[in-house]
């Protein structure tokens, strides 16, 4: 059976905007077959988007996308199938909870500097889970016409290097891993090709993510252009990882995003699932030394 999955995925619980039950019926309606709900640094979507899945027939993968700083970058690491009561991965996510609401005054007392009034509040607005992220101020800034899309709002004051930048103090890279792992789950390094990493330092990356027990790259994903997915296949092959297919879907408001639609993975490659399904379709991981 050729089940379609979709290994990244956010909500409303973090800067998505339908609720977890919304997704859950959009994405089986798109043909997704496992889908993983990953929000940003929360796991609390999870429990909803289980109960709606049971009633429409489609399997979901308990997941999170971690926010790591690395080198002064911030990197997404995936965790996916764990459980999500473990407490040192709760204890983690909760952290880097405290730090958002943090920058967010922050990002807001910048923004303040710039003329715009009422931002955090404003970008408190969007928010109807236990975080706050830039995408929320996006769409204050866009709400309130000091920038023509929320995507502007990111060149103009959100991104690195813009006024309202803040940089991030997130998770360190075994951290993030080390949660994930005492949770019982598998990472993820998400959408590598978004990094503005050199190839070398792109390298280092991923070894030292392997070193602290990392086993998967996103191979395929929603922000990735297609040479990019053979690129990053290759990568995956050289350095034995795992591939994992995502779409990084947020909503029905960015068009260039759906779900259902995600490329296979190349033959060449070992899908992240299969250590984790029942049957698996190709032969099995110590048969290929
Ligand atoms: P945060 O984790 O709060 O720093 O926000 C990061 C989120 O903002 C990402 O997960 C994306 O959903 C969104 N984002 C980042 N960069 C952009 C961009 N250039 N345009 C639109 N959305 C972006
Ligand atoms: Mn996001
Ligand atoms: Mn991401
Ligand atoms: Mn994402």
């Amino acid at each position: 059976m050729n089940r379609r999955y979709d290994m990244h995925t956010h909500s409303l619980c973090s800067d998505g905007t339908l609720s977890p039950t919304e997704l859950i019926i959009r994405a089986r309606a798109s043909g997704v077959d496992v889908l993983a709900l990953t929000d940003h640094d929360v796991t609390d979507g999870i429990a909803e988007a289980q109960a709606a899945a049971d009633k429409v027939g489609l399997a979901v993968i308990a997941g999170v996308e971690i926010s790591v700083t690395w080198e002064g970058q911030t990197l997404h690491i995936v965790g996916l199938n764990m459980d999500v009561s473990n407490t040192s991965l709760q204890q983690g996510l909760s952290g880097l909870r405290e730090f958002r609401q943090w920058r967010a005054q922050e990002i807001g007392r910048r923004l303040q500097k710039k003329r715009i009034e009422g931002a955090f509040e404003g970008a408190m607005r969007y928010v109807h889970g236990s975080i706050v992220s830039r995408t929320h101020f996006a769409r204050f800034l866009f709400e309130q016409g000091f920038v023509h899309s929320p995507q502007q709002a990111f060149k103009q004051f959100l991104a690195r290097g813009k006024p309202a930048y803040v940089p991030g103090k997130w998770a360190a890279l075994d951290q993030a891993v080390g949660w994930i792992r005492a949770a019982g789950g598998v990472a993820v390094v998400a959408h590598p090709a978004r990094y503005k990493l050199s190839a070398g330092k792109l390298r280092r990356m991923l070894g030292e993510f392997r070193e602290c027990g990392g086993t998967a790259i996103e191979v395929i994903s929603g922000s990735h252009q297609p040479e990019m997915n053979r690129h990053f296949a290759g990568i995956c092959l050289e350095h034995g990882f795992h591939a994992s297919a995502g779409s990084d879907y947020h909503g029905p408001e960015n068009p260039w995003v759906d779900l259902g639609r995600l490329p296979s993975i190349p033959e060449s490659c070992i899908p992240v699932w299969h250590a984790w399904e029942e049957k698996p379709i190709a032969a099995p991981l110590s048969n290929l030394g």
